[in-house]
């Protein structure tokens, strides 16, 4: 048995598809001058193979998840379509009497070194195009296909070294049963968008990939990080006693969707998703959420040839904004960095990417990125509730400096008579500890905060929140992280202005007695799949318990006996 950090509600079982991602290492040899025909055969097949591999994946992702996200797919069909590449490799069969995979390697080399010196960024992303399409055809040259993870021809448990959050988009077909991971942490990007797309996941396995092989059984435990490789008769009975357990307790939770979220005490707490794309909308709604409170906006910008024009971003935002209406919708601006990162945005790899040009830092240096969301976002909302958010702050600088270019384009879109919502609220997302402290200095200049827990975590407690060899750090309840929430909180109030949670301990029915209780936080946006459960949690409490709750937690000096203590507190409540 494994056990690692579950991320992903939900049980899988199935046979284990094991994903190599590495790179495949080009070995040289001479040969005849008889077998160069055969050589450059060989090497044309396998571009040949490359481009259809590429195409079906191209068809199967524009299926699912519509035709936005397969600019990067079409890239690479153009690479392998590159008349240069070929030709420069099927010259070195020739010339030099080596094999296929060395001219290869040789010929991409000699490309991608033309991008080292080219300033623009958008032109030096193209070299791990190149890099990867190269590997595509190494691998078919070799015998090792990289499989694609919409390409399944059967169910499967998918074990990895490590899954990129864009790799995920491929990830939607119905046949990933779940995944695993030897890398990742409890708030990784990769665990919440499995969590949103409700794929059973678990991560930070260390070095699972070196104990299985494809075709192995595998259970996979999303909610407690247990994983059973070849599980025997008894093992199986147990996983699919709690796999049915977990649909009776969803179905049951679907019943109290329409209930408000409210405690015994008649305390309205509004529940809000958190999305990372348009389409979520719907389900988002089903689940019962009363908002969109956080649309993550990075995956309108992964995956693409082009950066999204103002277009792109309109209509996206647009179809957002009137899908919900009345409810309200907060877009964050680009948050790209981190684990987050994009070879076309981002293509300089930074030593601490969680410490580099992130969040509002990238927009502020790359103004027109910046001003080309912002006009998508004021177009769209002329048409609904919308409002906007900016990650990562550390200072007031940066929010004047972003309120400066928001008004620049304010006073743009006047100028073209068009309309938009003039009174547009601002907010940020406190998940810096700086920005904690001059929480009372920052809450002058917003309409709202948003506690963005994930990071927030990860830069208070330094654990970063991907690491799985500090995972064990990444603890919410740790009385720092509950005196920063009580801090903001309470400059938010003296302020007047709203104050929510919007990182991912605000979705874990563990943590919501203490939340509630600590600085009367009643907004909360979560993963839309936690919604029922919150709202179930809501609905057994009073405030008067939160608050002596709270009281007693904060009296509490280690986060090993908070733990204890909201434990004992949960299964209390259950029982009651
Ligand atoms: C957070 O940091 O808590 C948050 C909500 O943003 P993200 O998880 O996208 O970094
Ligand atoms: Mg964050």
């Amino acid at each position: 048995m494994f056990k690692g950090i579950g991320v992903s509600h939900g049980i899988a079982i199935g046979k284990v598809c094991l994903v190599d991602r590495s790179s495949i290492c080009a070995v040289k040899y001479k040969i005849e001058k008889s077998r160069i025909d055969d050589e450059v055969r060989r090497f044309i097949d396998a571009v040949e193979d490359s481009k259809s591999q590429i195409k079906e994946i191209r068809k199967r992702v524009s299926k699912d998840l519509g035709s936005k996200y397969v600019y990067i797919l079409d890239t690479y069909i153009m690479i392998l379509e590159d008349e240069m590449l070929i030709n420069e490799t099927v010259k070195g069969i020739k010339e030099e009497c080596v094999n296929a995979d060395w001219a290869l390697k040789v010929s991409l080399d000699s490309f991608t070194r033309l991008f080292d010196g080219v300033e623009d960024e958008y032109l030096r992303g193209r070299k791990v195009d190149i890099q990867q399409v190269g590997n595509q055809i190494m691998r078919n040259l070799t015998g090792y296909p990289q499989e694609s993870l919409s390409d399944m021809d059967e169910s499967v448990v998918i074990v990895a070294h490590d899954i990129a959050p864009s790799d995920t988009v491929q990830m939607t077909s119905k046949k990933v049963l779940g995944f695993v991971t030897d890398m990742g942490g409890k708030t990784s990007h990769t665990g919440i968008m499995a969590s949103g797309l409700g794929i059973p996941a678990v991560v930070g396995l260390k070095d699972i990939t070196t104990k299985v092989k494809t075709g192995d059984s595998i259970a996979v435990d999303g909610d407690d990080g247990t994983v059973v490789l070849n599980p025997t008769k008894k093992d199986l009975q147990h996983f699919l006693k709690k796999q049915q357990r977990y649909k009776y307790y969803e179905e049951k939770l679907g019943e109290i969707k329409d209930l408000p979220a409210e405690t015994k005490d008649g305390c309205r707490i509004k529940l809000m998703a958190n999305i990372e794309y348009s389409n979520e909308i719907c389900s988002a709604l089903n689940y019962g959420a009363e908002g969109i409170g956080l649309y993550r906006t990075e995956y309108l910008y992964l995956n693409r040839r082009e950066l999204p024009s103002e277009e792109d971003h309109f209509l996206d935002y647009k179809k957002i904004v009137e899908g919900v209406h009345p409810k309200s919708v907060v877009i964050r601006t680009l948050d790209i960095g981190g684990d987050k990162f994009d070879f076309h945005l981002t293509p300089i790899k930074e030593a601490n990417p969680a410490l580099g040009l992130r969040g509002i830092r990238f927009c502020l240096t790359h103004v027109n990125i910046f001003k080309t969301q912002l006009r998508g976002i004021l177009r769209a909302s002329h048409y609904g509730n919308l409002q906007i958010m900016y990650p990562m702050i550390s200072g007031i600088e940066e929010i004047r400096e972003a309120n400066h270019i928001l008004k620049e384009v304010k006073d743009d879109l006047r100028q073209e008579g068009i309309p938009f919502d003039k009174d547009i609220e601002i907010g940020i997302l406190i998940e810096t500890p700086s920005a904690v402290m001059v929480a009372d200095i920052l809450a002058r200049e917003v309409n709202f905060f948003s506690i963005g827990t994930n990071d927030l975590i990860q830069y208070a407690l330094a654990t970063d929140r991907v690491n799985e060899r500090v995972a064990y750090l990444y603890q919410p309840l740790h009385p720092s992280i509950l005196r920063m929430i009580e801090m903001v909180t309470s400059a938010a109030h003296k302020e007047g202005i709203r104050v929510g949670i919007c990182g991912e301990m605000g979705g874990d029915p563990f943590n919501i007695l203490i939340l509630l209780g600590l600085g009367e936080i009643r907004e909360l946006s979560m993963n839309p799949r936690s919604i029922p459960e919150i709202k179930k949690m809501i609905r057994l409490i009073t405030l008067e318990d939160v608050r002596g709750i709270v009281d007693t937690t904060m009296s509490l000096i280690s986060v090993d006996e908070i733990n204890e203590f909201a434990r004992k507190e949960i299964e209390k409540l259950s029982s009651a």
